[in-house]
């Protein structure tokens, strides 16, 4: 189940999408429907909070530039970076020319468009390009032991573009920053009702055999929780804070 809601602090936080699927399918993949559904009903947000499971480079570029929706959330690390590894910031990129050049002033042997296994533990392939050092430069390379083990050269998996490649680096960065943690904060407020769903709705549990019934269950289960918020809000009740458990509230306070 993939919920939508409002997290504006001065009104209630109220689902305004709801779309179900089964489990097997990936986060990022259901975006253009759920936007499709809030455009559909003139709900569609400026700025859009998600989690890790929705961005992609892709998704980022495709909101902004086909709906003007800015999407907000964690970027996954740079699956070219290990413990030891230079990470893909520590090479140089020459797009025109289809070269990198990586920290020890060496250039690239190979580049080539393929498809790669997606990391994300889903199944499917992904569009890369493929880049590779030549061995006879790795192997007397005295940064050898910070980028690779590999006998045959040291490989790197870049995005198919380089304005998606671009824009993960500059995501990453700002995943780190204050104000990107200030912004991204109120998205905590879906868990929040992930949980009261689940504690007072039942969510767990599908009440009917197949997709449409369970698609129905959940969208009265959503306007159910939207007639307790409000009915909260107008009795002045405002929403839990977030829990937190008894150890940590023995943390002094900052
Ligand atoms: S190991 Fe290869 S790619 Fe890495 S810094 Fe040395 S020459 Fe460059």
């Amino acid at each position: 189940m993939h919920l939508t809601e409002t997290c504006d602090p001065q009104s209630p936080n109220l689902i305004t999408h709801v779309v179900t699927t089964d489990a097997s399918v990936q986060d990022g993949t259901m975006l253009k429907a759920i936007h499709t559904g809030l455009a559909g009903r003139g709900r569609l947000p400026a700025l859009h909070l998600v989690d890790a499971g929705y961005i992609d480079a892709r998704n980022v570029l495709a909101a902004r530039r086909e709906l003007g929706v800015e999407l907000l959330g964690p970027v996954r690390p740079d699956t070219n970076r290990s413990a030891q590894k230079f990470g893909t910031d520590a090479f140089t990129i020459d797009w025109d020319r289809q070269t990198v050049r990586c920290p020890d002033g060496r250039t690239s042997v190979v580049w080539r468009n393929k498809l790669h296994d997606r990391h994300d533990g889903h199944r499917g392939r992904d569009p890369v390009i493929f880049v590779r050092f030549a061995a006879r430069h790795c192997g007397p390379c005295p940064l050898r032991d910070r980028c690779t083990i590999s006998q045959s050269g040291r490989t790197l998996m870049l995005r198919p573009s380089r304005e998606e490649h671009e824009l993960l680096q500059q995501a990453r960065m700002l995943n780190q920053t204050e104000e990107w943690r200030r912004r991204y904060n109120p998205r905590a407020g879906i868990e929040g009702t992930i949980s009261q769903g689940v504690r007072a709705f039942g969510l767990r549990r599908c009440r009917y055999r197949g997709y449409s019934k369970t698609s129905l269950q959940h969208l009265f289960t959503a306007s159910a929780m939207n007639l307790t918020r409000l009915d909260a809000w107008i009795g002045g009740v405002s929403p839990a804070g977030t829990r937190i458990s008894r150890f940590e509230a023995l943390r002094p306070a900052a």
